[in-house]
């Protein structure tokens, strides 16, 4: 069985303490691999190859280190199918998605923030007469980035690229339970010519490795997706230490769909924006309202759709859904229907495990429609991060508003409405770092990305990512 290493200073190397953990195949439900239960000495070790490193990193011309991201970037491309396959091994994602989004959006997350870096300047501000202020933008050292196991390259580069344009050292720790991209990663970032000791990769568990990293006082500025509860912790661990914090925590968006929509286009894109990596996508619509007048329309085209869509091997070109990321997720989803059913909600159709001939260990499940919730039930306002959606009619602006925004949460919002005037009002006053208005999960990644309330503090993409990465200097020069 093959055993994965962590990347240290160039070089792949074991933990320390020697200690390793299981990784399973979601699709088989079989161990295939073993990962480093990697500890505190490891992220030491990482820490003074990266103090070493970071002289030389932060000093190269910003075109050098350009050109060693955009050969990163190709070095991915040019090994695309074996990060495909290896994605969606881990995760139990559909190859097509991870061959149509994950890979490929990790390469241009490299590609974007190694040319972006090539046009962030110092701004400088004149006062007439007196003197002339000029702003540098310095790489904060050493950072560290911490992901989770959704979009496992998608969102560890998404971090990693611009931290490492800025002249910044990386400590970087993908999840455990999906870690095999990123340990391919470090023989790509050393076959592009990157300095050794710039970017650290560490395997393990959050609990061990990721805290030693929130907690190592030489790590200037954490940068975490993840779960709110886990943000919560790194957010109380960190802030003694004053270290700089991007948090991206979880999310229960709405999907509001108003009867003069294009019924279509929105009927397709709903059933992305419910089901898509198996509901594993923190911007998943998973709670969705419908004006009442469109109400059984909706829910008789939708229940149809969804209990014609195909769950199966990874593998297989037919399966729109694979498989659930690991048993003890599944398991915590299927509890999220009971709890369901208890509050008094009616099952229109899944619920339930699907068994994949050949693959009966595999953790599958049905896409879940549920109806006839209270919006401020358990099921209503808890992240569950599974193929479960909640359908709820509704009759006014006001109302619909209240219920979307009723969660502590605040990551992104969907509408589906042809009123401009409307669409305006409504995204205006809808609790979310992102609102799109009859699309989902079109990305530009110059805009800001997050979430507010308990969706997370601060935000990702284009000059963001760039500025946090970064600490302000301000000079100021008499005339
Ligand atoms: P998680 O919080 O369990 O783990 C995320 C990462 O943090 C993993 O690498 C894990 O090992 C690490 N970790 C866990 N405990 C830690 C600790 N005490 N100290 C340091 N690191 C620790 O989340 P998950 O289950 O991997 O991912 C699912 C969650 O991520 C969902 O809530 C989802 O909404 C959220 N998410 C948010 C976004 C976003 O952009 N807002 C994107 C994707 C996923």
């Amino acid at each position: 069985m093959e055993k994965l290493q962590n990347f240290i200073n160039g070089k792949y190397c074991d933990p320390i303490e020697g200690k390793y953990i299981d990784n399973y195949e979601p699709a088989s439900g079989q161990v295939y691999s073993s990962i480093p239960d990697s500890g505190a000495q490891d992220v030491t070790l990482a820490v003074a190859a990266a103090e070493k490193a970071f002289p030389i990193w932060s000093k190269m011309s910003v075109q050098d280190r350009s050109g060693v991201l955009i050969r990163l970037s190709e070095g991915i491309a040019e090994r695309m199918d074996e990060f495909v396959a290896a994605e969606s091994k881990d995760n139990g994602k559909p190859l097509a998605l991870a061959g149509h989004v994950d890979i490929p959006r990790a390469v241009s997350n490299f590609h974007f923030f190694a040319t972006a870096i090539l046009h962030y300047a110092s701004e400088s501000h004149n006062m007439e007469g007196v003197g002339v202020n000029y702003t540098l933008r310095k790489p904060l050292g050493i950072v560290g980035c911490i992901s989770p196991w959704n979009l496992p390259l998608y969102l560890f580069s998404w971090k990693i690229a611009p931290a490492l344009a800025a002249g910044n050292c990386v400590i970087a720790k993908p999840s455990e339970v999906t870690p095999y991209t990123a340990y391919l990663l470090g023989k790509v970032a050393k076959d592009a010519g990157m300095p050794d000791g710039v970017l650290n990769i560490l395997h393990g568990q959050g609990g061990n490795v990721g805290d030693a990293i929130v907690k190592h006082p030489k790590i200037k500025a954490i940068s975490f997706t993840g779960g709110t509860s886990t943000g919560e912790y790194i957010a109380r661990t960190a802030a003694p230490m004053f270290k700089k914090l991007s948090l991206e925590l979880g999310g229960k968006n709405p999907n509001i769909i108003y009867a003069d929509c294009d019924f279509k286009e929105m009927m397709s894109t709903t059933l992305r924006s419910s089901f898509a990596n198996q509901g594993q996508i923190c911007l998943c619509g998973s709670r969705i309202f419908i004006e009442r007048s469109i109400y059984d329309t909706f829910k008789e085209e939708f229940v149809r759709r969804v209990e014609a869509t195909v769950v199966g091997h990874p593998n297989n070109s037919e399966s729109k859904l694979g498989a659930i990321v690991s048993k003890q997720h599944m398991e915590k989803v299927l509890s999220y229907v009971e709890l369901a059913k208890k509050e008094g909600g009616t099952v229109l159709t899944g619920g339930e495990r699907a068994i994949v001939e050949g693959y009966e260990e595999g953790y599958y499940m049905r896409p879940t429609v549920i109806e006839g919730l209270p919006f401020d039930c358990r099921t209503n306002q808890e992240e569950i991060f599974g193929p479960v959606v909640t359908i709820t009619p509704f009759d006014s602006e006001e109302e619909v508003l209240m219920m979307a925004n009723s969660t502590q949460y605040g990551l992104s919002a969907t509408l589906w409405t042809s009123d401009l005037k409307r669409a305006h009002r409504m995204a205006d006053q809808l609790h979310a770092g992102i609102v799109w208005v009859n699309a989902w999960l079109v990305r530009d990644l110059r805009t800001p990305f997050g979430g507010v309330k308990a969706s997370g503090v601060g935000r990702e993409g284009g000059w963001e990512a760039l500025r946090f990465f970064t600490e302000p200097k301000n000079v100021f020069i008499k005339y």
